[in-house]
């Protein structure tokens, strides 16, 4: 790191490239600091673009059988899930893309009477912390999406949930990084 301090005149220097290192590097850039990302590999490499690219504002489905202190761990990142559906449309808006993004909706499925037990405690505590979850029939999911599994026996949706390319928000990242 010293010999890299020789070369590179920084502000703020951040270790990975992944999104978070390069979300971190543009809110920087906006703020008007001088930011270097230091990449063992690729910028955008790792698990940021090889993932499902599935943007979730739901609880994870096992929240319904948290105990109390499991709870109020969970809580403790609230802020940031009732927050994140904007930070993404907010970044998206900022890389100007067009591709590979919506927020059409989603679905947690069931497929047995105990994850749809636990999808319903999941929903009730989403209802008393402000998170916009509806339970839904098999029958209303199926109707929807008839590729789905037939063994599913419900769900819970959250209609502002949806979908980013991980390679396109990479790709676009980069360009507005270099
Ligand atoms: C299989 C899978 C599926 C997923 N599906 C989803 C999904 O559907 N929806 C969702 O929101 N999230 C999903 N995730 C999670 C999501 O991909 C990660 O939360 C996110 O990519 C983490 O970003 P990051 O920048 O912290 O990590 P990374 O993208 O892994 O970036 C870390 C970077 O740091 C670099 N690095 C590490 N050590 C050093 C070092 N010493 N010096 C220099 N560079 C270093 C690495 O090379 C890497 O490029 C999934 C993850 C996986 C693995």
């Amino acid at each position: 790191m010293s010999q890299l301090h020789q070369h590179i005149q920084s502000e703020v220097t951040i270790i990975g490239g992944g999104i978070v290192g390069c979300c971190t590097a543009l809110e920087l850039r906006k703020r008007n600091f001088i930011v270097t990302i230091v990449e063992k590999g690729y910028l955008n490499g790792g698990a940021s673009c090889n993932n499902a690219g599935g943007l979730y504002f739901q609880l994870q489905n096992q929240a319904g059988n948290f105990n109390e202190s499991q709870q109020r761990e969970l809580k403790k990142s609230l802020g940031l899930i009732l927050n994140s559906r904007k930070s993404w449309v907010e970044l998206n808006e900022y890389l100007n893309n067009k591709d590979g993004f919506n927020l059409n909706g989603g679905f947690i499925v069931a497929f047995n009477d105990e994850q749809a037990a636990s999808l319903k405690k999941k929903h009730k505590l989403e209802m008393e912390w402000g998170i916009n979850t509806e339970l839904v029939t098999r029958e209303e999911i199926l109707k929807l999406m008839p590729y789905v599994s037939p063994h599913i026996t419900g769900g819970s949706y959250h209609s502002g949930e949806g979908f980013a390319d991980p390679e396109i928000i990479g790709k676009k990242l980069k360009e507005k990084l270099l």
